[in-house]
């Protein structure tokens, strides 16, 4: 047992994938969006459902707790609606400019030589603001969003048989949603790491054979293999998903990449350069041209690492 445990460590690695929740997870709670997200959510309940409004927020909490979301909780006691209606009321007007670009998490993100994809309850055009205003928008290989597991704009009410109405909406934490993203991005959970805020997903993912962070905790408590203040902790909680990774340095991924256009412009214009003095045959100028191109090749070098 022993040997075949070491065979396994040397010859493949633990985990395959990273799997990122979204909202209050790749950013903190305390951005204040989640709160936004709330109020408007109770509006909608108000303006366009007609629910009486000192209702609301028992039936929030209620739904939410019973269904993982209020959407998917509505939808399960009889209210009909299109959900792309709901998605830009609920979260088309949210003040996406209090996030910020996350270059510390970007950087993490970009040098972990391991793929990530989204698992979100939002829809698609939410995830992709989010992942833009935090600068993350091409750190993943794939997003399964609201629209991934529900592709119709309504669905069918199904028949109540036991006391709590089923739901036609497939979100996190439902078993289900679990099994299809799997499908979907082809994912293997038992190599699969999941990043979550979310204590009941993260109990179902569990339950699905993933192994599972809670984000944004310092607690561990049943369905929780670890647990994690915030994702700018990762490569201190995991250095072991960093292993076989390029060394980037200390200068994040944009800048990097910013620093390296520059550079190849700088080239390209002094070549230009060196073509009209050798066209003028201007030996004078020709001269100077051997020691000008040992300056360049050395600050490219500086600047941009092992090239
Ligand atoms: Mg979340």
């Amino acid at each position: 047992m022993e040997q075949d445990d070491c065979y396994q460590s040397v010859t493949e690695t633990k985990y395959d994938c990273l799997l990122f929740d979204v909202d209050d997870t790749l950013y903190p709670m305390s951005s204040g969006i989640s709160t936004e997200c709330t109020k408007n959510i109770r509006e909608y309940m108000i303006s366009k459902l007609g629910v009486e409004e000192e209702k609301v927020p028992e039936m929030c909490a209620e739904l939410y707790k019973d269904y993982g979301t209020t959407m998917a909780g509505l939808r399960a006691v009889g209210y009909d609606f299109d959900y792309d209606e709901y998605h830009s009321f609920v979260h088309g007007r949210l003040p996406y400019d209090w996030l910020k670009n996350d270059h510390t998490l970007m950087n993490l993100l970009q040098t972990v030589p391991i793929r990530k994809v989204i698992f979100s309850n939002g829809n698609d055009a939410h995830v992709a603001e989010v992942l833009s205003r935090l600068g993350l928008e091409d750190c993943f290989e794939s997003m399964i969003c609201f629209e991934t597991l529900n592709p119709s704009k309504t669905s069918e009410q199904p028949e109540n048989s036991d006391e709590l109405p089923k739901t036609p909406i497939l979100c996190k934490p439902l078993e289900n949603s679990f099994i299809q993203a799997f499908k979907i991005a082809g994912i293997n959970p038992q190599k699969t790491l999941f990043f979550d805020d979310s204590i009941r997903n993260l109990q179902t993912a569990k339950s699905v054979g993933l192994h599972t962070v809670w984000v944004g905790s310092s607690h561990k408590t049943d369905g929780v293999d670890y647990s994690l203040e915030s994702l700018h902790n990762m490569k201190e909680a995991f250095p072991e998903l960093w292993e076989g990774a390029v060394d980037k340095g200390d200068v994040p991924y944009a800048e990097k990449a910013a620093i390296e256009a520059v550079v190849a412009l700088s080239c390209q214009l002094r070549l230009k350069l060196s073509g009209l003095y050798q066209n003028e045959k201007d030996k004078r100028l020709k001269h100077y041209k051997k020691p000008y191109f040992m300056v360049w090749f050395t600050d490219f070098a500086g600047f941009s690492g092992s090239t």
